[in-house]
C-alpha cells in the first residue's frame, strides 16, 4: 500500500489515491424500510468522487445527474488543473505577459480565494508554491523521490510569492508581476469541485446527500436511515486505514490535509507534499494531519492545507484566532499521536469509543 502511495500513477491532479477521510454511512443490517440511498461514483482529479443521495419518499434522483456532474468536473479540470497542459490555468502559467490576462470568472474566484487564505495564513499557504512542489516531485511530472540540490531549491524559491499575483473580478482577470510565476490550485481544487457538485444536487431538490472528492466531504440533511451523517477522521498512519475520531457533520463540509499519505523517504527522513514556501522544504513531520470543518468545501480544503503548512504551533494559533473549527493530530517524540482541537470543533466530535 505505501509503495503504491509513494509512487502514484500519472494523473491529472496531484493527490493521494485514497481519500483522507471516509464517509461512513452506517448502513443497518436490519433497516426497514429499505435504504433509499443512490450512490454515484467515478474518477476525477487523480482520485474519485462519490455522491450518496437520499431522495425523499416519492422523489427521484434525475437520470442525467451523473452526466451533469461529470461534465462539470471535466470543465473544472479544463479551467484549473496544472495536470492538463492546455487548461486555462496552464495557459496562464505559460503566458509570459505581465499585463492583465482575461480568465473565466470561476478561475478568478478560486485564485482570489487562494490569495485570501494565503494572507490569512501569514504566507504559509501560497498558491504560487508550484515550482517548489514540482521540484520536490509532487507535481504533474513523474516522482523523483530524492531531495533536490540546495541550488535548485533556492532557484525555485525565487519564483514563489503570491504578492506577485493579482486577481480582479470585473472583468475577471489575473496578473503576475513575474513572467515565470506558476499557480498551483491543487490544495483547494477538490474542495471547489465538491462545492460545485453540491450546487448541482441542490438544483434537483434532493436535500439529503453526502458529496466528496478524495478527502473533501460536504454533507446535507440525513443519511438513508434518517440519521445525521457521521464521518470518520482517519488515524494518520501511512498504509493503514483506521478511525481516529468520528464526527457528526450536520450541514457542513470537512477537509483533512495530511502528511501521511503523499510523501517519500530518504535516509529515514520523510518528505511530504506540503511545502513551506519560505524555506522551500517540505513541512516537518511533527504535525500528522489537520481537519477543518466549515461551510464551503473549497475554503475548508485550502484552510486545512494552510494550517498544516503553518505547523503545529502557528497553525493552531491561527485556527484559534480566526475561530476555525480545526482538529490537529500531532506526532509526539515517541512516535505516538496527540489530538488538539479548537472549541469550535468540539460540538462535532462524537464521544470516543472506550
Ligand atoms: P491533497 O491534495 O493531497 O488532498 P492538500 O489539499 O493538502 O492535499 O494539497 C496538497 C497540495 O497543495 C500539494 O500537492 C501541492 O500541490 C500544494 N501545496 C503544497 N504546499 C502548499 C502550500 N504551502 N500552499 C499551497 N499549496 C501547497
Ligand atoms: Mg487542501
Amino acid at each position: 500500500m505505501s509503495n503504491h502511495l509513494c509512487r502514484p500513477p500519472r494523473r491529472r491532479w496531484p493527490t493521494h489515491v485514497l481519500p483522507l477521510l471516509v464517509g461512513l454511512v452506517l448502513t443497518a443490517c436490519d433497516s426497514t424500510p429499505p435504504d433509499p440511498t443512490v450512490r454515484l461514483t467515478g474518477a476525477t482529479m487523480g482520485t474519485s468522487y462519490e455522491l450518496k443521495l437520499v431522495p425523499a419518499p416519492g422523489q427521484t434522483v434525475p437520470a442525467d445527474l451523473q452526466a451533469r456532474v461529470e461534465a462539470m468536473l471535466t470543465l473544472v479540470n479544463r479551467q484549473m488543473s496544472t495536470y492538463d497542459p492546455d487548461s486555462e490555468l496552464s495557459r496562464f502559467n505559460k503566458n509570459p505577459s505581465t499585463d492583465w490576462i482575461a480568465v473565466s470568472p470561476e478561475l478568478q474566484q478560486v485564485v482570489a480565494e487562494g490569495l485570501r487564505i494565503g494572507e490569512l495564513s501569514g504566507g504559509a499557504f501560497d498558491i504560487t508554491v508550484g515550482p517548489l512542489v514540482n521540484l520536490w516531485g509532487f507535481g504533474p511530472e513523474p516522482r523523483r523521490d530524492e531531495v533536490p540540490s540546495t541550488a535548485a531549491i533556492a532557484q525555485a524559491r525565487e519564483r514563489v510569492g503570491d504578492w506577485r499575483l493579482h486577481a480582479r473580478a470585473e472583468p475577471p482577470a489575473l496578473k503576475k508581476d513575474r513572467a515565470d510565476l506558476y499557480v498551483d490550485l491543487s490544495a483547494m481544487a477538490k474542495g471547489y469541485g465538491v462545492d460545485r457538485m453540491a450546487a448541482l444536487i441542490d438544483t434537483t431538490g434532493v436535500g439529503n446527500y453526502l458529496a466528496s472528492i478524495g478527502g473533501e466531504i460536504r454533507a446535507r440533511g440525513r443519511n438513508g436511515r434518517g440519521e445525521p451523517w457521521t464521518i470518520a477522521i482517519e488515524k494518520p498512519e501511512a498504509g493503514q486505514r483506521s478511525v481516529e475520531r468520528l464526527i457528526r457533520l450536520g450541514d457542513h463540509t470537512v477537509s483533512t490535509s495530511g502528511n501521511y499519505r503523499n510523501f517519500f523517504e530518504q535516509n529515514g527522513q520523510r518528505y511530504s507534499h506540503v511545502i513551506n514556501p519560505r524555506t522551500g522544504w517540505p513541512v516537518p513531520h511533527t504535525l500528522a494531519s489537520v481537519t477543518v470543518i466549515g461551510d464551503r468545501s473549497m475554503v475548508a480544503d485550502a484552510t486545512a492545507t494552510a494550517l498544516l503548512a503553518a505547523g503545529p504551533e502557528l497553525g493552531f494559533q491561527l485556527a484559534s484566532e480566526h475561530h476555525l473549527a480545526a482538529f490537529f493530530v500531532l506526532i509526539e517524540s515517541d512516535g505516538g499521536f496527540k489530538e488538539r482541537f479548537t472549541p469550535e470543533f468540539e460540538p462535532y466530535l462524537l464521544p470516543q469509543q472506550p
